[in-house]
């Protein structure tokens, strides 16, 4: 299969492009993105014959499905970053917490963060297709919390790739700290930067747009690339837990084969969501995909009203950092494959001369005809917390954002999966507060709280963290970033 553009040609790009060529430079024409040509069939047959399938299994057939360009022993050796999850017979298990409403855990990988689900075995597949092609790359990630430390992980120590991700200095949590400064692999390097995330994430921006940079890596033979969720590549991998979480419930007898479901996602960037609904689309029966956003609520105007306004809107802080965002990319794709090229580049066009876009009331309604969307305040987040603790399960607060769409949204007597992002150890004093322990702020007194208190363990992992040895101790101003990075390269 081939893949093609969210804005259309500018005449310079190719037309349509090879998998490996989209994941190697995901960027396409005009500033758009690749997409698939078309979507492969997952319907009830497909189902059928993957009931009994492994997670590899069904993984293997869905990339298969995409009929990309890669060959069959490079996927299966990618798949098989799975069996290092916490129960390699099954990576995303699935607790009941009501009767008609199931947690599906995507956080069971090395970083007990959901990241981890695609970028385990996509950083694989990317760095073998860099090797392949004697090519050497870099990737730059601006990290908030949770896509640095699985970036990191996923690529260290994988020839022909190197891994600079840049943090704000204080603007995560303890625990993603420490992931990322404690990784040691001579190919990964990981800088602080005083100021926020949007400062952060501007000087990533303008490093990577500046000249003297892109003079600087062609001289060392350097190509760019990227592994946040622009990357088609890290998307198929997100197609896949969709379906292996709705076979479970057919496998639990909690539903028949072919009844719908309604599918929970806390939403950011919207990769997630989009797996969602390039399962749909294929033929997963899925009612609604219900998105919960946190107040940084730009999603759930969208869904309701058509409107992408950023012009009304400032980024604001939450006890779910992880969705604190507001130009969420991969709702392109969406606009992409129900209005066409010519009017995704429209709207992105407009979203970025006039900071919004809005839709017609038809293009309105196509939306809500897959999706729904509502947000919670964090202390909503807290109370649903603390209701599932009592009742004996610990959710962390991306999580939390889905129970108020599970109430509210479920408008059919249908059975829901809830996707759940975190593990709580990535956000143990919010959760330690929703327990009623405002006083405990760090993130090892929350853990061991938390740990005496109910009846959740904290992996391996997450408790060796504390000792280990800190590998990357620079933090530097905005403006001495690219003389870090050079000196690195
Ligand atoms: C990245 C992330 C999200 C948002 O996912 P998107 O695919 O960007 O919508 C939600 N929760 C957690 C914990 C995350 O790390």
């Amino acid at each position: 299969m081939q893949f093609i553009e969210t804005r259309g040609n500018d005449g310079k790009k190719a037309e349509k492009v090879n998998f490996s060529e989209a994941i190697l430079s995901p960027s396409a024409s005009y500033g758009g993105i690749y997409v698939p040509e078309f979507l492969p069939v997952f319907d009830t047959e497909f189902l059928t014959l993957h009931l009994d399938s492994h997670y590899k299994t069904l993984a293997l057939a869905v990339l298969q499905g995409f009929d990309i360009d890669i060959d069959e022993a490079t996927l299966k050796e990618a798949l098989k970053r799975y069996d290092d999850f916490d129960d390699p017979s099954n990576p995303v298990p699935l607790s009941k917490i009501e009767d008609d409403c199931f947690v599906a855990e995507l956080y069971h990988g090395p970083t007990r963060a959901f990241k981890d689900m695609a970028l385990q075995p996509f950083g694989y597949v990317l760095a073998k297709e860099a090797q392949k092609r004697n090519e050497n790359y870099l990737i730059m990630a601006a990290t908030s919390g949770d896509t640095g430390p699985a970036t990191l992980e996923t690529f260290k120590n994988q020839d022909n790739i190197k891994v600079a991700c840049l943090y704000p200095d204080g603007g995560t949590s303890d625990v993603q700290r420490l992931q990322m400064v404690t990784e040691a692999a001579e190919n990964l390097k990981v800088i602080g930067v005083h100021g926020n995330f949007d400062d952060t994430q501007n000087t990533l921006k303008a490093l990577l747009a500046s000249d003297d940079f892109k003079d600087e890596l062609a001289s060392r033979n350097i190509k760019l690339s990227a592994a946040n969720s622009v990357n088609f590549g890290r998307i198929i991998f997100q197609t896949i837990y969709h379906i292996h979480s709705y076979l479970e419930l057919v496998r639990k007898n909690e539903i028949k084969m072919g009844e719908n479901v309604y599918l929970v996602v806390p939403s950011g960037n919207f990769g997630n969501a989009l797996g969602g609904f390039y399962a749909k689309e294929a033929g997963l029966p899925v009612e609604k995909i219900l998105i919960s956003s946190n107040v940084n609520n730009i999603l759930t105007d969208w869904i309701e009203n058509g409107e992408y306004d950023l012009t009304t809107r400032d980024l604001i802080k939450t006890e779910s950092p992880a969705m604190d965002i507001l130009k969420s990319s991969n709702i392109e794709r969406i606009i992409f494959h129900k209005f066409g090229a010519v009017r995704t580049k429209e709207l992105m066009d407009a979203l970025a001369t006039e900071n919004k876009f809005s839709m017609t009331k038809e293009e309105i309604a196509s939306i809500q005809a897959d999706f729904s969307a509502t947000y919670s305040e964090d202390d909503q987040c807290e109370a649903y917390i603390a209701k599932y603790a009592k009742e004996g399960y610990i959710m962390d607060p991306h999580t939390a954002t889905c129970m108020k769409s599970y109430e509210k949204d479920t408008v059919k007597d249908l059975k829901t999966i809830v996707y759940s992002t975190a593990e709580w150890t990535k956000f143990s004093p919010t959760v330690a507060r929703a327990l009623g322990q405002a006083d405990i702020t760090e993130d090892t007194a929350a853990i061991e709280w938390i740990k005496n208190n109910t009846n959740v363990t904290s992996p391996e992992m997450i408790d060796g963290l504390f000792a280990k040895e800190i590998k990357h101790t620079v933090i530097v101003e905005k403006e001495d970033i690219q003389k870090e990075m050079l000196t690195f390269l």
